[in-house]
């Protein structure tokens, strides 16, 4: 069985921003923690290329469609690269593969008798690609979200009956592991009840994207195009791209993660199209918050954007993937402040994990012929053994309910603890009375043992510096051995080589 996870497939309007960012980290620690489980994963993230505003762009800059939408995607890998981002698959909706599977779904749909022509008329946002319900109210006819003028729009539509699905929908919605938060799924909920309109799937006159069969001047609208870029890239790969074929390779995913604004899309849309067309729905939409900057929203207008690209640059990547998976509870609204970042960085990563590694890892080498001690005998009492076995259990308790900012909570108690054994037992107090060795070796060993046991917990959630870790103590972690087996406590080999220690991570400096 396969365990599938998306990221939204991103608009090329532009480079990666820090939502996506903080999306496709999510995502991938997600990821490496199933593939670590022993799932087999496909990750799918990529890049939705259609539409009039992605058209417009390219005219404004002159190029073909097809010219931005290629410069565009290739930074997204590249950024994705960067990232240090494990993706399985990577999907274009302007790929021939996306292109067939979005036909082929359509013709499943049409058959079902869920197709039909009807007139869509009013005002319509060109950012957000939609018609916007009750401009009258309004003085101005202005799109609230992008603070430009509404265009009127009177065109025939091609339509899907959304409202044929309303019970289905309202009994898919209810189950209480389809939506999360909880929060989101009563927004939904709410929604649903007020009853479900069709909604209109083409557009004349945009003639950037895919041809509605039969149809001449109607390309594919967004939700039609887009959402079907999860199943087309899961045998993007194959010659032939087929519904069949990607069905018989794991369809349906098991979660898709999303901002909370396209939560609809994806919980409501999604599902009656996937029923439409005889396939099964996602198992899980889990819906995420949005971040903002110093406690103020981000924007162009306010200058305040922060570039993923400048953080990466100046921080690197696991400083900011710390902050953004272990400060922000998965699901709520999330802040980045800088003077908290460099702190959090500083106290967790630092101090508390990167000293306790370097300090414990000099002692031994120091007294132990630069390796790890061998322990003689066992005490029955082993506190930190007893600290480490919890932390395990909790950790992947809370990964497999996607709190991944409990998870990574419970690793950096864990290292605490650790550092308390440790000033507890004060081993560079003990070591000067001989009598004393055995316990010693007994202390070190045991913090080393944690260490190793926390470097093995970050590795989905910060893979560069768990594999620093890994590295610090002799490079013990094997890839053949099911990782759960290796968190077993005791692992560590007696008399084993101890490198010299780095700083794992250095100390930030706030400006
Ligand atoms: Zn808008």
């Amino acid at each position: 069985m396969s365990f599938i996870i998306t990221t939204p497939l991103y608009y090329v309007n532009d480079k990666p921003h820090l939502g996506s960012v903080y999306t496709t980290i999510i995502c991938d620690a997600i990821a490496r923690y199933k593939r670590l489980v022993g799932e087999d994963v496909i990750f799918i993230t990529g890049v939705d290329e259609h539409g009039l505003k992605i058209q417009r762009t390219a005219n404004e800059k002159g190029v073909e469609p097809k010219i931005h939408c290629d410069e565009i995607s290739e930074i997204f890998n590249v950024s994705w690269g960067n990232w240090n981002i494990s993706f399985d698959k990577f999907i274009r909706t302007s790929s021939k593969n996306h292109e067939l599977i979005v036909n082929e779904f359509y013709e499943r749909v049409k058959a079902s008798d869920d197709i039909y022509m009807g007139l869509q008329k009013g005002w319509y946002c060109v950012g957000c690609e939609e018609f916007k319900d009750n401009p009258e109210n309004s003085s101005t006819y202005k799109c609230p979200i992008h603070q430009k003028n509404l265009e009127w729009k009177n065109e025939e539509n091609l339509f899907f009956r959304l409202s044929k699905y309303q019970e289905q929908i309202e009994r898919i919605i209810n189950e209480p592991s389809f939506i999360e938060p909880l929060e989101r799924r009563n927004e939904i909920i709410n929604f649903v009840s007020r009853g479900l309109k069709d909604f209109s799937i083409s557009r004349t006159n945009v003639s950037w994207g895919i041809q509605v069969p039969d149809f001449d001047k109607h390309t594919f609208y967004v939700w039609f195009d887009a959402l079907l870029g999860y199943v087309s890239a899961i045998s993007s790969d194959e010659k032939g791209c087929s519904l069949e074929k990607s069905i018989n390779r794991g369809w349906p995913a098991n979660i898709h993660l999303i901002g909370k604004d396209i939560l609809r899309f994806h919980a409501v849309y999604w599902p009656a199209m996937l029923i439409s067309a005889g396939m099964r729905v996602p198992k899980k939409v889990l819906g995420h918050g949005f971040l903002t900057r110093e406690g103020q929203k981000m924007g162009k207008s306010l200058g305040n954007v922060l570039d993923p690209d400048l953080l990466i640059s100046k921080y690197g990547n696991d400083p900011v993937r710390w902050y953004l998976i272990k400060d922000i509870s998965l699901g709520s609204d999330g802040d980045f402040q800088d003077k908290r970042f460099v702190d959090i960085i500083n106290n967790d990563l630092a101090n508390t994990i990167g000293n306790l590694l370097n300090r414990t890892s000099s002692m031994s080498r120091k007294w132990f012929d630069n390796k790890v001690p061998n322990i003689e005998k066992i005490s029955s009492e082993n506190k930190l053994e007893n600290f480490a076995k919890i932390a395990v259990e909790n950790y992947i308790q809370k990964f497999n309910i996607y709190k991944l900012d409990l998870a990574a909570n419970v690793v950096l108690n864990l290292a605490i603890n650790t550092n308390l054994y440790l000033n507890e037992n004060q081993p560079w107090m003990l070591i000067k009375e001989k009598n004393n060795l055995p316990i010693v070796k007994e202390i070190i060993y045991n913090v080393l043992e944690s260490t190793r046991i926390i470097g093995l917990l970050l590795l989905p959630l910060l893979p560069e510096l768990s594999s620093k870790i890994n590295d610090q103590l002799g490079s013990i972690y094997k890839k053949e051995i099911p990782w759960e087996q290796q968190l077993r406590w005791g692992l560590l080999i007696s008399n084993s080589c101890l490198p010299k220690p780095t700083p794992i991570i250095n100390k930030l400096e706030y400006e």
